[in-house]
């Protein structure tokens, strides 16, 4: 198969990309905004263009005779949406309709985007499960990708395209370049006595390793056949902040004295609870393999053996 990737050199699709080239011809688009040429798998089988996903031009030129769009380039970042409000409505919301015009005109037909548990906004069932009411939205992120998942399947339903959507709780593992435990391993590198955490230290995530995403993925397509495949992806269980702070503090061997910002919201758009519920996943035979805890240690080891990245990504 000949697969595209956007955003291939970040995160989430640099693992993927070296999971996927393993069997297939990958092409990765990037503009290495937020991604790192150091993450490029390096597999003859891979082949890499630096591009922005706001050329649509570039894009109906680039696609041509692929058979699946992994779609996830985007701003991943949710917490600083608010510094620059423009930013979520180009690098998700027009972005994402750029690659599904690119997907019309060579006549590509399956696109995986992925998406995101704030999609659910302030809900407050938990477990949430896929088919609760999308509450009110907190985040700019948050809202670009409801719009984004609402056009993927407005194609679908108009163009006859077929979807698969992944909603993700935070995603750990090699390669993390954001999120709490960059953060949390981030200031005690710089200050090891004291720690500011924000909020409370009380919110609750759910958290999932890359590989059992990746995992759920490839089950998702193998198995599913609608024509919007619609998953929540998270682990069976959460943690609070201070639980994997502790976690954190323990492996680098640290105590530092901790101060709290306050409120149950460590930001505007931090969501104080995030639980999906898996069940609909689990169907079709995924199970999460690394715990949340291992998931932590793995990641603050692997930010601890590559500090480069925090240097870069600040
Ligand atoms: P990331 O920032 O590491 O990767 C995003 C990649 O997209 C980067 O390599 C960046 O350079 C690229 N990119 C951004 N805008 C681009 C543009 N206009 N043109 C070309 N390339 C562009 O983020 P990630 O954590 O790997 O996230 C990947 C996807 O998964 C995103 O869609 C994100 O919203 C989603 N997601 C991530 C998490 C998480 O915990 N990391 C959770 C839920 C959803």
């Amino acid at each position: 198969m000949k697969y595209l990737i956007t955003g291939g050199a970040g995160f989430i699709g640099s693992n993927l990309a070296q999971e996927l080239s393993k069997k297939n011809n990958i092409t990765i688009i990037d503009n290495l905004s937020t991604g790192f040429r150091e993450f490029l798998p390096k597999h003859r089988n891979i082949k890499f263009i630096r591009c922005d996903l706001l050329d649509k031009n570039k894009l109906i030129k680039i696609f041509k005779g692929h058979e699946i769009i992994f779609h996830l380039a985007a701003n991943a970042d949710i917490r600083f949406g608010l510094d620059h409000p423009k930013k979520d409505l180009e690098q998700n919301a027009i972005v994402t309709f750029n690659v599904l015009e690119a997907m019309r005109f060579n006549k590509i037909k399956k696109i995986v985007f992925t998406s995101t548990a704030p999609v659910y906004g302030m809900n407050k069932i938990f477990p949430t499960p896929e088919n609760a009411k999308m509450t009110y939205q907190n985040s700019l992120y948050g809202a670009s990708k409801l719009y984004c998942e609402g056009l993927i399947s407005s194609y679908c339903e108009g163009y006859n395209f077929q979807s698969w959507i992944f909603r993700f709780v935070s995603v750990l593992g090699p390669g993390y370049s954001h999120g709490h435990v960059f953060d949390f391993v981030n200031k005690l590198l710089k200050n090891s006595k004291k720690i500011k955490i924000l909020g409370d230290g009380k919110q609750k995530k759910s958290y999932i390793h890359i590989f059992d995403v990746i995992n759920a993925i490839k089950i998702a397509l193998q198995k599913s056949d609608q024509k919007v495949n619609i998953f929540n992806l998270g682990h069976n269980n959460y943690i609070n902040v201070n639980k994997s702070i502790k976690i954190i503090e323990t492996l680098m061997n640290l105590k530092p004295k901790r101060f709290y910002t306050g409120g149950k919201s460590g930001w505007v758009g931090d969501l104080p609870f995030v639980f999906l519920d898996n069940k609909k996943i689990k169907k079709l035979g995924w199970r999460p393999k690394i715990t949340i805890e291992q998931g932590i240690k793995h990641t603050a080891n692997w930010l601890l053996d590559n500090k480069w990245i925090l240097r870069k990504r600040k």
